[in-house]
């Protein structure tokens, strides 16, 4: 039932910020079901191309395509109604709830069945009802949450509520999820059980998946293709082991 996968084709995009060029012609292709990395130093334009790529900003010049819609100046609920599905930061779960309702609010926003008509509790209502748990269920599981399923979020260490909200952003059924420094701030442990669900969402749901990082380190194990930005410029681009090897690439992080 999830939306379809698609190419996503970066082309000359560029966006400024009075007088900073936060994107200088920025072109990348993302290929249906591979997970590709967009990394540089801070400051690069990782967190822009991806607002980009959501709606939060529409670029000054050039255009985003996914599959047959043109992104490039939608807004952001018709982005995600093409299927394009984000993290964002912990403000959007509601820490006193628990991770299955966490869960089932996000798949009732997105399906689009309110609570109202659930309230009404016709057959088919109640059917849908099972249905939202059991994918919200089955999302929790793939992501090693089913044993949490009934904690409170806030009562939970940050690497689990990461992975809470990777689950909520999974609940919209995406063919693309954008993934801004899904690590960031955690210790080794919590890194290396959100780089395992972030590969068993790759391979499981066979879904695309852009991911922005800062340490280029983690994505070279998970990437199957890297776009490397520096000062708003594509520096690189290649599989991890070509850009890992680039002096260009050697040279911007050296002198991070
Ligand atoms: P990264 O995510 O790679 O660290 P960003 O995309 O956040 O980099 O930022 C790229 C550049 O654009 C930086 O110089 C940053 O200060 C600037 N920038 C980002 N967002 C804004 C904004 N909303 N207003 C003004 N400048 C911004
Ligand atoms: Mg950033």
């Amino acid at each position: 039932a999830g939306s379809a996968v698609h190419e996503l084709v970066v082309e000359d995009v560029s966006v400024r910020f009075g007088g900073v060029q936060a994107l200088d012609r920025v072109s990348f292709t993302v290929t249906p079901g591979s997970l590709h990395a967009l990394i540089g130093p801070n400051g690069a334009g990782k967190s822009t191309c991806l607002n980009v790529l959501s709606g939060v900003y529409a670029p000054t010049t050039g255009g985003v395509r996914y599959g047959d819609h043109d992104l490039t100046r939608l807004p952001q609920h018709r982005i995600a109604a093409a299927g394009i599905s984000r993290t964002f930061q912990n403000l959007a779960l509601s820490p006193g709830e628990t991770v299955l309702d966490n869960l089932l609010v996000a798949r009732h926003r997105y399906m689009r069945t309110g609570f109202l008509s659930a309230a009404l509790r016709t057959p088919r209502s109640r059917r849908e009802a099972a249905e939202h748990r059991a994918a919200a269920e089955r999302t929790a599981a793939l992501l090693g949450l089913d044993r949490l399923l009934h904690s409170r979020v806030g009562e939970l260490p940050y690497g689990d509520r990461k992975r809470v909200e990777l689950a909520r952003a999974l609940c919209a059924e995406p063919g693309l999820l954008l993934l801004d420094e899904p690590v960031a701030g955690m210790n080794h442990g919590e890194s290396l059980r959100m780089e395992q669900a972030i590969g068993t969402v790759q391979r499981e749901l066979g879904i695309s998946i852009v991911l922005v990082e800062h340490d280029m380190r983690f994505v070279m194990g998970l990437a199957d293709r890297v776009t490397v930005l520096d000062f708003g410029r594509r520096i690189a681009d290649g599989t991890p082991a070509e850009v890992q090897r680039d002096p260009h690439v050697l040279r911007a992080y050296l002198g991070d």
